[in-house]
């Protein structure tokens, strides 16, 4: 039985660069992060080793000097608030989500109306729109009707989003309002780009043959679920897992092919340990 990687799947180097940063043992374990760093439980775990602390918000009870911002950014207020309360701010937000921070400053003093494609209640997302007065959150379809009393529209990307889905709603909104003009600037990261075109090109691969995708990460991890989505459009069979110990032998009967992908928050390491556990299930 053949396994293939994705040609480019896990960790991408926001996340990398902000666990990292995390670990620093100059920290010595006194530090909070605000938000979930990572989507990813054995990442959650290790920082909690590290004496890391989590919390989801600034109404929790946060009991270190160091407080550090996610790669997922956050709202200008949310880091003037910390440091008004006398706490040590790290920013550990990623360059591509402070890009698209820049692109909505930039629609809204050119007087365009910020609209974001993306999860409404995603910490990336909440980040991007809070600082601004009025905005509105696309997830869907349904979404669109929001934009009715609008003239002109300014368009960003959640980083993680999928660069079809946005070219099909910005579709969506040009049918519905033809009047409506539209600037879109197309904010989903390279990463993610990458990730996504590699599970494509795989899942086409395993469509040929009897084949079977592995998806490696987090539950809650959003472009995780993306990956998912790609194979059940191909019609290719996948599973989603969060490690090794939940593979099932099963699942490899009558498999010739075996693809395994991970979301942007998944450890190499966690990959590894997939990969050595399906050859042992499903030998060649
Ligand atoms: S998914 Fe993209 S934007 Fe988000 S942390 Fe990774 S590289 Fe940065």
């Amino acid at each position: 039985m053949q396994i293939t990687r994705a040609k480019a799947f896990g960790t991408c180097f926001g996340v990398r660069d902000a666990i990292e940063a995390a670990l620093d043992p100059a920290f010595a374990g006194d530090l909070t992060i605000v938000g979930q760093l990572v989507h990813n439980p054995q990442t959650v775990q290790r920082l909690k080793e590290h004496g890391v602390q989590m919390v989801d918000s600034l109404d929790d009870e946060i009991t270190s000097k160091n407080v550090m911002i996610t790669a997922h950014g956050t709202a200008g207020s949310v880091k003037t608030e910390l440091e008004s309360r006398g706490y040590n701010v790290f920013d550990a937000s990623c360059p591509l989500v402070l890009r698209v921070h820049t692109a909505v400053r930039r629609l809204v003093d050119e007087g365009w109306h910020p609209v974001v494609f993306g999860q409404s209640q995603h910490v990336e997302v909440r980040g991007i729109v809070g600082d601004l007065d009025e905005f509105t959150v696309i997830g869907n379809e349904e979404d669109i009707e929001q934009l009715a009393q609008r003239d002109r529209i300014g368009i960003v990307c959640q980083t993680t989003h999928r660069i079809r889905d946005a070219r099909q709603l910005l579709d969506r909104i040009r049918e519905r309002f033809p009047e409506l003009e539209i600037q879109f600037v197309d904010t989903v990261c390279k990463p993610t780009k990458d990730r996504q075109s590699a599970v494509e090109e795989l899942a086409d691969d395993l469509s040929r043959s009897a084949g079977l995708m592995i998806v490696v990460g987090g539950y809650n991890s959003s472009n995780t679920r993306k990956l998912l989505e790609v194979c059940k459009e191909k019609s290719v069979q996948a599973h989603h897992i969060e490690n090794e110990d939940q593979l099932e032998s099963h699942w490899f009967s009558g498999i010739d092919h075996v693809g395994i992908t991970a979301g942007t928050s998944t450890p190499h390491e966690v990959v590894d340990a997939v990969h050595r556990r399906i050859e042992v299930l499903a030998p060649s």
